[in-house]
């Protein structure tokens, strides 16, 4: 499929016919969706930040994830296939990133509107140089009631290794780190560039020895892909301070060729974990939390915390959009209000043109205040294709996970 630059591309083909085409006929990449934004506009009225925002559905803002980069050393087949993200792939140009100074004074006005929590995120987060310093700036802001930030960070883990000391040091709080099996074959498939597990598992230990805590492993499970190393994965992670989640593989953004039939119901996940493993379920931690956790059980069939837990995150066979308080930002300061999202609001224009905080908070406290965003809920009822509206949706890679 082609895509023309303003980003009104014909509906995809569905599964492997639209990869094969795409190998065929060469992608023109997501320029798209950085030209196709929508202004942000600073209301007639400020409005004072009171750290209650709600959208539509009486959602409040809570999370807000940051893209630092949409690059990435990785290819996982579901995230950035490398027939798209090829050489001639156009990333963002440097000066089309928000600087450190940009994202810390934006997340200090999200924060006014109720942010509890922020994630870096990307492409990987890790490649953006001096990333710490980044950590550094936002483990100075607060809360409304006066608390730090819950910091935190995913990556693919790769240099994790080298930079854990100095995120923890910087005032990193926690780190998720994804992968996919614990096969080395099956992983060095699945990133697609060849990256050995072991150093994935070096960057993980590294995590532990700075400090870092509630480390969290994500993988990704496609059926028929990496099914089988669901046990092993368990077995590896069980009483040892890192929580496994289990990632139903996404529909998400428009180069994957997703099919239903390659994703894996948490639900069938969780009885084959269970006839394997004794696990009780356990309440969530807190509201607006993605994954359902599973306790490992003592003999007695209670949840033993030194054995630890999992969790799954059903984003395809459960919708948890009720509660969904995340947004994000993308490298180039657009706002989206769901990782399903076609546009985005461009913060970026209020920033580099002069705004005073006063207009920025203001101009963003209708847009969450209008958002109606509930992808999941609606998936089976909408078209089968990876556009909406006619608009194509956003990159994972480029809006962040
Ligand atoms: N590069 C970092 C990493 O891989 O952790 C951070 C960015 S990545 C986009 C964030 C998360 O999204 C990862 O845990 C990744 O496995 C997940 N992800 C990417 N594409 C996905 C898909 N199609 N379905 C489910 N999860 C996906
Ligand atoms: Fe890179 Fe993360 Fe996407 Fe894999 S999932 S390609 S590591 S951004
Ligand atoms: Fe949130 Fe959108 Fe995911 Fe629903 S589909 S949980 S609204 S990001």
């Amino acid at each position: 499929m082609r895509v023309n630059p303003a980003g009104r591309g014909k509906p995809s083909m569905a599964g492997p016919m639209r990869q094969n085409h795409a190998m065929a006929e060469r992608v023109i990449p997501l320029v798209d969706q950085r030209i196709a934004a929508l202004a942000a506009k600073v209301p007639a009225q400020a409005a004072a930040p009171t750290g209650l925002l709600t959208d539509t559905r009486g959602r409040p803002l809570r999370d807000l994830r940051i893209s630092v980069t949409d690059r990435c050393n990785f290819r996982c087949n579901y995230c950035m296939p490398k027939e798209v993200f090829d050489k001639d792939h156009a990333y963002l140009p440097h000066n089309a990133l928000l600087s450190f100074e940009e994202i810390t004074r934006l997340a200090r006005l999200f924060m006014a509107h109720g942010v509890r929590k922020i994630r870096l995120t990307g492409g990987e987060p890790l490649l953006r140089k001096n990333l710490e310093e980044l950590v550094a700036q936002l483990a100075q802001l607060r809360t409304v009631d006066g608390l730090l930030p819950d910091l935190t960070l995913t990556t693919n883990g790769s240099l994790l290794a080298r930079k854990a000391r100095a995120l923890k040091d910087a005032g990193l709080n926690r780190v998720t780190v994804s992968l996919d099996g614990l096969d080395d074959a099956v992983f060095r498939r699945m990133n697609d560039v060849n990256f050995p597990v072991a150093d994935v598992l070096a960057g993980i230990e590294a995590a532990h020895a700075a400090g870092l805590s509630h480390i969290k492993v994500n993988m990704v499970v496609k059926r028929g892909t990496n099914d089988h190393e669901i046990l092993p994965m368990a077995r590896h992670f069980r009483g040892t301070g890192t929580t496994l989640r289990f990632i139903e593989y996404m529909d998400v953004g428009a180069t994957n060729g997703w099919r239903m039939d390659e994703v894996l119901p948490s639900a069938e996940l969780i009885g084959r974990l269970r006839a394997e493993l004794p696990l009780v379920q356990l309440s969530p931690t807190s509201p607006g939390e993605t994954a359902e956790r599973w306790g490992y059980t003592n003999a007695q069939g209670q949840h033993d915390p030194a054995l630890g837990e999992v969790g799954v995150i059903s984003s395809v066979t459960q919708a948890f959009c009720h509660d969904c308080n995340r947004a994000r930002l993308s490298t180039e300061g657009k706002l989206f209000l769901c990782l399903f999202a076609t546009q985005g609001y461009d913060l970026r224009t209020l920033l580099r043109g002069g705004a005073t905080d006063e207009a920025i908070a203001s101009a963003i406290a209708p847009i969450w205040q209008q958002r109606t965003d509930r992808y999941s809920e609606l998936r089976s009822s909408l078209p089968a294709d990876t556009t909406q509206g006619g608009a194509r949706r956003v990159e994972m890679s480029y809006i962040g996970g």
